[in-house]
């Protein structure tokens, strides 16, 4: 039991993309308490894919938000479409049409380093209304009548107790909110291993800057991608059914570098080129689960599952757009209940 007690009435524990209800929260004039363990920047294991979603939640918060700050942003590449390659070795390309004479040149897709876009959003809580308290680990929560208990850690060795009537879960795969109500757990048929590496100057990029995703020959269940970011850099990534992996007893990492280094289609891409020191080594593993899930628990009880007690099923969520999607819901929605 620590002396250093705070009362709110809405804590949200992870300030990743989908962690943002405190931007809509903020912009309504609802005080609250965001949480995270991490001190910011910090970096994230994803492919940094930005789609048109992520962009359309970004001008409902401030519609000069793209214009004024993304599109000439340096941390910010734009896409123009995806190229998939098949098994059999075709390659598909989606271009984006050029626009027509006087229209602005504008993207639908976008990179950006999480280590960049995630700050670009919490440099954006506003604190007359979020008091953001990073380098906070949140290590228990208990029920206490209406309200949930929180207590956290700070890095100097702090204890924290927070008071909340609602408790946003927005922590991640290991969502110690999941764990605290009995949620938290993998089903591996949904869910993907990945691994994955910055590079500099792969070859063979598209000069549109399209990503790539390449669902390798043999390999069932799973994709290798290349999302071009700023500066000549690129996302590399390798992603399989998390339950074919365990099955089979396959080496992620093996068919990773094999991909890397062998493959007919992108051996050549990467051989012979420089990768950033610190990123160059292989071992992120992380899983994210499948849409599909999502999408089928979207008709049962949505309103529960979007904005009860806690976001208690947010483990079904594909990607920070569906995230920042479903709480910016969540957030307006907190407007009409007693806040
Ligand atoms: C290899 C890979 C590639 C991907 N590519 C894409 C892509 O291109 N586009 C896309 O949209 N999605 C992609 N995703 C999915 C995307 O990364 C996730 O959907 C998204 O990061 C989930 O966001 P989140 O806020 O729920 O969790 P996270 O982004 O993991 O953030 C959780 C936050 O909670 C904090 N936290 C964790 N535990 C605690 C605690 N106990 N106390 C306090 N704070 C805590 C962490 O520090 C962190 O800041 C990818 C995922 C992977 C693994």
């Amino acid at each position: 039991m620590t002396n250093n007690h705070i009362q709110t009435d809405i804590l949200i524990v992870g300030a990743g993309p989908p962690a943002q209800p405190p931007l809509f929260l903020s912009k309504m004039g609802i005080p609250h308490i965001i949480v995270d363990a991490a001190k910011f920047p910090r970096d994230k294991i994803c492919g940094d894919g930005l789609d048109l979603k992520v962009f359309r939640v970004l001008q409902h918060l401030d519609p000069a938000i793209t214009v004024s700050e993304v599109f000439d942003n340096q941390d910010f590449l734009q896409s123009w479409g995806a190229r998939i390659i098949t098994p059999n070795g075709r390659a598909t390309e989606f271009v984006q049409p050029e626009p027509a004479a006087g229209e602005p040149l504008r993207s639908v897709l976008w990179t950006a380093k999480r280590l960049h876009f995630d700050q670009f959003l919490v440099k954006k809580i506003d604190s007359r209304f979020a008091n953001f308290l990073p380098e906070t680990k949140v290590e228990k929560i208990e029920r206490d009548g209406n309200a949930w208990r929180v207590q956290a850690k700070k890095s100097n060795g702090e204890e924290l107790e927070i008071s909340t009537r609602l408790l946003i879960g927005a922590d991640g795969d290991h969502s110690v909110v999941l764990r605290s109500i009995g949620e938290r757990g993998i089903e591996r048929r949904h869910y993907a291993g990945t691994l994955r590496q910055y590079w500099r100057g792969v070859g063979g990029l598209h000069p549109k800057n399209l990503i790539e995703v390449y669902l390798p020959k043999g390999m069932p269940l799973s994709y290798f991608y290349i999302f071009p970011l700023p500066n000549g850099e690129a996302n590399v990534g390798y992603g399989m059914v998390s339950e074919l992996i365990a099955k089979n007893k396959y080496n992620l990492k093996d068919l990773f570098k094999k991909l890397l280094y062998e493959d007919p289609l992108h051996g050549a891409a990467f051989s012979g080129c420089g990768t950033p020191g610190r990123t160059h080594r292989l071992g992120y593993t992380a899983g994210f689960p499948a849409a599909e899930k999502f999408w089928r628990r979207l008709s049962v009880g949505w309103r529960r599952r979007f904005f009860g007690m806690s976001y208690q099923r947010r483990r079904h969520r594909n990607g920070y757009d569906f995230g920042l999607y479903r709480r910016t819901f969540c957030a307006e929605s907190l407007d009409i209940q007693t806040f």
